[in-house]
């Protein structure tokens, strides 16, 4: 008894047939409605042989009911589906199921069967032939579930139900393999040696169409990726290109950010959107001082930019991942005067400076001035103060006296920012700055000589 093949059989019976060509599956503006609602609209997009497709979009987009249009169980209202060049009305179920094997999102079983029959009825649109049959007990071994042969189907957990359903699919034999959220009740071992399965079956001849909701996954797993949007194809191609963060941002209203790290990119989410702008806040920081509040910023939907930093910094790459604003200098440079210049005008359009613990020499000492600058300007200028003890260059000498607040480090000055009030009026609310401000001791030089009281 073979393991499943997914060489694209010559057909043994009435099946449609096409030319060379065609690619596996077209679908030409087709539009598809429930009743009288809209779901799907000009879908156009093909699926050649070997092709490693994902399907991603928010709940509700309509990839369900994309995979049930080619497997032939919807038709279209208008356009057309087209499986092997022959639009998916003119198959019988059998024949279909010859060319498309659906792992559908939901499924039910009316009869208590044993595992080993439920995988066993994927064959029967295969006919009665033993020898081109696949061996139910080997399929199963391939998902790593061996040892469910024998138990009751209705008795399994989700995740086994789901791999049963998978090895059934698998026994038609099918070129097509469509997997609606095969992986959604899976642990994460039993995910990735689904995802890994699939690859290697893919390897072998098997097209595969899979919707999932893990955009990591899909990013590592995937060739090409098709992003559903309320009904339509917002991109299609290279899981790169596709998954952009202000195309994940648009798709699914969260801010998303690309990660690099050991030659793989992530993608990071929260749930806050870009331009729910709750304020313009520049950071003067450097070495990792600023990095995370950097994020805790944008998070919370303040506009944040950030300058001067050197180029590879800790701080300067946080900010390239958040996508924010930045004066970078040179790598290892002292801040030079054009640097400066241009960080002094990013921050004039600040609503407020905040100064992390940076370690303070020659190098970023113009950093400092630049804050001064910003009070003169009317910009209220808040600092961990922990950048008085690491201060080698004495450039933060009378800051106090200048205006600056002081706040007994990072969670302090975050909570004190969050508490302030809306942007443009440069005040803080008097119950939120007050709680997060330190009773700093007052700097060594911060008194004006001759100063009474
Ligand atoms: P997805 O799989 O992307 O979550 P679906 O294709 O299941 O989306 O559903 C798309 C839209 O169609 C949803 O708004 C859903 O409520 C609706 N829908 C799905 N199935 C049916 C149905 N059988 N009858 C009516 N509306 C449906
Ligand atoms: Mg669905």
């Amino acid at each position: 008894m073979a393991a499943p093949s997914h060489r694209p059989a010559p057909s043994t019976g009435g099946a449609p047939q096409a030319g060379p060509a065609t690619p596996l599956v077209a679908l030409k503006d087709v539009d598809f409605a429930y009743d009288e609602r809209p779901v799907l609209r000009r879908i156009s997009f093909s699926l050649e042989p070997g092709d490693f497709v994902g399907i991603v979009g928010p709940n509700g987009s309509g990839k369900s009911t994309l995979v049930d249009l080619i497997d032939g169980i919807h038709q279209p209202g208008a356009g057309e589906v087209l499986v092997k060049g022959v639009p998916t009305r003119r198959y019988r179920r059998k024949d279909m199921a010859r060319e498309v094997a659906l792992v559908p999102q939901h499924f039910d079983l009316d009869f208590d069967l044993a595992v080993r029959e439920v995988v066993e009825m994927g064959a029967y649109c295969l006919g009665k032939d033993p020898a081109a049959l696949s061996d139910p007990e080997l399929t199963l071994a391939r998902l790593g579930v061996a040892d469910l042969a024998s138990r009751r189907f209705s008795e399994l957990s989700g995740g086994e139900k789901q791999l049963v359903v998978l090895a059934q699919a698998l026994m038609q034999q099918a070129p097509l393999l469509l997997l609606d959220e095969p992986a959604s009740a899976l642990d994460v071992s039993h995910q990735l040696r689904l995802f890994d399965l699939l690859k290697e079956l893919n390897a072998d001849g098997l097209t595969v169409l899979c919707i999932l909701h893990d955009l990591n996954l899909a990013l590592h797993y995937f060739d090409k990726l098709l992003v559903l949007s309320d009904g339509e194809v917002a991109a299609f191609g290279p899981p790169d290109d596709v998954l952009r963060p202000e195309v994940v941002e648009a798709v699914y209203g969260v801010r998303a950010y690309l990660h690099r790290h050991a030659g793989r990119t992530y993608l990071t989410f929260s749930p806050r959107l870009r331009g729910e702008r709750r304020g313009r806040v520049h950071l003067i920081c450097g070495g990792g001082t600023g990095a995370g509040m950097m994020r805790e910023l944008a998070d919370a939907g303040y506009e944040v930019t950030a300058g001067v930093l050197n180029a590879l910094d800790t701080d300067e790459e946080t900010g390239r991942e958040l996508g924010l604003e930045m004066i970078v200098e040179a790598p290892f440079s002292p801040v030079g005067d054009e640097a400066h210049v241009e960080n002094l005008a990013l921050l004039r359009s600040a609503d407020l400076v905040v100064v992390s613990a940076v370690p303070v020499s020659h190098g970023n000492a113009l950093n400092i001035a630049a804050a001064r600058e910003a009070l003169a300007a009317g910009i209220p200028v808040w600092a961990d103060e922990g950048v008085r003890a690491g201060d080698f260059a004495g450039a933060t000498d009378g800051l106090a006296a200048a205006g600056v607040q002081f706040f007994a480090g990072e969670e302090a000055l975050l909570t004190a920012v969050r508490a302030r009030s809306l942007p443009g009026s440069g005040r803080t609310t008097a119950v939120g700055a007050a709680a997060a401000r330190v009773a700093a001791p007052p700097e060594d030089d911060s008194q004006p000589e001759g100063a009474a009281t």
